[in-house]
């Protein structure tokens, strides 16, 4: 059966790193991509951007194909979004067909600080990404618990609901978020790392850009 892949993130702002692995990781896996902004991040500073606007800059880099979709159920609900919540409301939907967890090589590095990480292979398969200019390496803990789930074989994310660990060769593309709100505080114009939609309207990026003084 097709996976359903989940791309979970703050996205603040999303790019072009984001885009294309996602884009590739559903060629590699012959999966529909999701990305899932999330609402209060456990691990992470509070984004710069609202919800709303984040969620209007998906939009607006989604537009022109079906391919990858947005899912705003983070943001709807109350609280920190933890990983396992989601996975477990997206079983209940979806019964028996694939779930696949889609991680940059950072964050699946850092996938043991995650609320009941060891449960979320009970309700999907995770894809890590390689990811270029970060450091990601893996935990005694995270290796021992992930050594019997490797595959290389994508067939097995469509044959079983969860379970797996795979590492999907993407195009390595070092763009960060990061970057990208440095650029735009210090009033630079990231224009080939951000979706071109992100440029139509100025007040999207106008969160990112530094305030003038008074
Ligand atoms: P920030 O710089 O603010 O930490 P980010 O660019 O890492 O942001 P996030 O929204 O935090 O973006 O990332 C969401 C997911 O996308 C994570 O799993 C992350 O590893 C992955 N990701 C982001 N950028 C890339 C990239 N260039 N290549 C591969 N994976 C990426």
């Amino acid at each position: 059966m097709k996976p359903l892949a989940l791309f979970g993130g703050t996205f603040d702002p999303v790019h072009l790193g984001h885009l294309s692995v996602a884009w590739e990781a559903s060629e590699l896996l012959d999966a529909d991509v999701r990305l899932m902004p999330a609402h209060v991040p456990p691990h992470r500073n509070a984004p710069t951007a609202s919800p709303a606007q984040r969620v209007a800059m998906l939009k607006a880099a989604l537009q022109g194909q079906d391919r990858l979709t947005l899912d705003t159920r983070e943001l709807r609900r109350e609280g920190p979004s933890y990983t396992i919540d989601t996975l477990r409301e997206l079983r209940d939907e979806l019964g028996e067909r694939p779930l696949v967890l889609l991680l940059g090589a950072d964050a699946f590095a850092g996938l043991p600080s995650w609320q009941s990480w060891r449960d979320l292979f009970d309700y999907a398969h995770i894809g890590v990404l390689n990811r270029p200019g970060i450091d990601a390496k893996w935990s005694v803990d995270l290796a021992v618990e992930i050594l019997p789930r490797r595959t290389t074989d994508t067939r097995e994310l469509h044959e079983l609901p969860a379970g797996k660990v795979i590492e999907l060769a993407v195009t390595p593309l070092e763009i960060s978020a990061t970057r990208i709100r440095e650029l735009l505080a210090e009033g630079r114009d990231p224009r080939y790392l951000l979706p071109c939609g992100l440029f139509e309207d100025a007040s999207v990026l106008a969160p990112y850009r530094a305030k003038p003084t008074q």
